[in-house]
Parts: C-alpha cells; structure tokens; sequence
C-alpha cells in the first residue's frame, strides 16, 4: 500500500526488525507546456538545479516514456553576469523535438514525471555510480540481509520495506510512516546513503570525516536507539568489519525521522552507505561498503534472541 513493498522470513517470529530502505528518488514534474511546446517543470525532492543543465530526462508519459533534452540559451549568447550565476529551475526547459505546443500537449500532460535518463556504471574495482543510488542501494542492503538472515536463521521477524516517498516526504514521513504503522516493529534499521567527504573542497570540521570504502556509518543521536546502534556496532565488531560514525542531534532526513515516532515510538537506527555526489546523475559509492552493512546487520538479525532487549527500558 502507499507504493511500499514488503518482504518477511516468518510471520509468527519476533521481535519484529523492519529494515527500510526507499525506492523512490528525486525526479522532475512537468507543470507548464508553451506554445512553442517546451516543457517547463518542478522540482521532484532536492536538485541542485546547476546538475540538470545538458541532460537528457526520460518523461514518463500516458503512451510510455519520451526522451527530451533540458534545454537552456548557449553559452555564446549569455549575458557575462549570466555565466557566472546558478540557473534556476525556472530558467530551464525540457526540448522533446515538439514543432509547436500543439504536438507537445499530444504527447506529455501537466503532472507528468521524468527522471534524468543514466546508466549504472562501474568505476575502478568496486565503486559504482548511479542515478538512483540514493536509495535503492538501501533497499537491496535490506532485502539480501532479509535473505542472509533467513538462510542462518533468526529468530526474528525480519521485514524488508522497499518504502515510497521519502525524497517529498519532509515532515509527512512518506511510506515509512505508512509502513511502519502498518509492520509495527520492535526495532526498525533505516538503510540509507550519505555524504562521503573524502573528495575535494569538503570541510570535515562542518561535515565530519566520511570516507568511500571506509565501511557502513552509524549514526548517533536524538532520533537514534543507543541499545540498537550498540548491538550494531558489536556485530560490526564480532565481523571485524569498519564503521564509521556521524552524529545527528535533530532530525536525520531519512526514514528515520517518522519511524521512530510511529505510534508510542520504536527504536530506530540508521546504517548509511558513504554516497559522493548525492542527488546528481552520477551518484558513487563503494560495493564494499554495501556488503559490509549487509553483514553487520545479518550478525546483529542472527544474534537476536526472542524479545528485544533494547526495550527493556
Ligand atoms: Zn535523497
């Protein structure tokens, strides 16, 4: 229901880990055709608006997918002051080869949404970069470690959620809200990315030292279960697996935020993968690091005896 998707090993075992890793991503709504028939969009989550210039976007439309390119004046024909700014959205247009509005109303509708159109790629010897990284590389941490876990055996009730909406979700919560009201879990671990910081002009006294291939990062914080994130990190331990921490004194911009208020509140914790360039085409990260978290997660699921003993208190 509301998009998300579930996954489980046993029905009747507990406690009840729901493992959250979101499917949507960030993406662009056409709410305006011209005359001319140009398509002039808004802003699906979060872009860096500078990203978009030179794309080609796929538009999911009524008849199936169109590809159009975002179309913006030649640099030969800017103004100076116009080189050096940011563009703003509204100064961008998606071209679809349309010969006049007419056409371009046949073929696309207000409300109609596109994603920028990129391959997967592999970089080096185990990196990857992506378009939507951010987070189906959390939902497939959630779903294999649904899979470890049920092939060595928990006692567990593991339940993989593929959830919708996170990137509009803001204080809504999206189908994390959703999916957690209707799993109501006894634990809950929120598989997203973040910001890697070992690229160049990343200040790690704002942004904290993050690192690619450094190994999964567990956060602390208001939002996050200290007994939960400590049975993690002493899986990451027994594994000899790296972990790296972040600290988040408010909210986390993850799912997170509106699972570990759902109904009386459950314990939550965040195992992010280290993500350079996050809401860009080419979003990198390590696979490394994605079969470390899938590992210090599945070590935590099979040491889990029935009950949950970060509730106790
Ligand atoms: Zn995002």
């Amino acid at each position: 229901m509301h998009g998300n998707s579930f996954a489980t090993n046993k029905p009747d075992g507990g406690p009840a880990v729901m493992l959250a890793g979101h499917v949507d991503e960030i993406g662009l709504m056409v709410h305006y055709i011209d005359d001319d028939g140009y398509l002039f969009v808004k802003a699906i989550g979060g872009w860096d608006t500078q990203v978009l210039v030179g794309q080609r976007i796929e538009v999911f439309a009524k008849e199936g997918p169109i590809i159009g390119v975002i179309g913006r004046r030649a640099i030969h024909l800017m103004e100076t002051d116009e080189r050096e700014k940011a563009v703003k959205l509204k100064d961008l247009w998606i071209d679809i080869g349309a010969a006049d509005g007419e056409e371009a109303r046949g073929r696309v509708s207000v409300g109609d949404c596109g994603v920028v159109r990129s391959d997967t790629i592999s970089l080096g010897a185990t990196a990857i970069a992506g378009r939507s990284v951010d987070d189906r590389a959390g939902a497939a941490v959630a779903l294999e470690a649904l899979r470890r876990a049920s092939e060595r055996g928990t006692a567990a009730r593991v339940i993989a959620v593929a959830t919708a909406q996170e990137e509009i979700s803001g204080k809504s919560g999206g189908g994390a809200r959703t999916s957690s009201f209707e799993v109501k879990p006894d634990a809950a671990i929120v598989i997203d990315v973040t910001h890697a910081t070992d690229h160049p002009l990343s200040d790690k006294k704002q942004f904290g030292d993050v690192r690619l291939g450094g190994g999964p990062v567990l956060s602390r914080g208001a939002v996050i279960n200290p007994r939960l994130v400590e049975a993690l990190s002493a899986s990451a331990q027994r594994s000899d697996i790296p972990i790296q921490w972040q600290a988040a004194p408010s909210v986390t911009g993850t799912d997170a935020d509106s699972i570990f208020t759902s109904r009386s509140g459950v314990a939550t914790a965040i195992v992010s993968i280290p993500n350079r360039y996050m809401h860009s085409p080419n979003q990198l990260i390590d696979l490394e690091d994605l079969e470390a978290a899938v590992e210090v997660i599945v070590g935590f699921l099979t040491s889990l005896e029935s009950g949950a003993p970060f509730l106790a208190e």
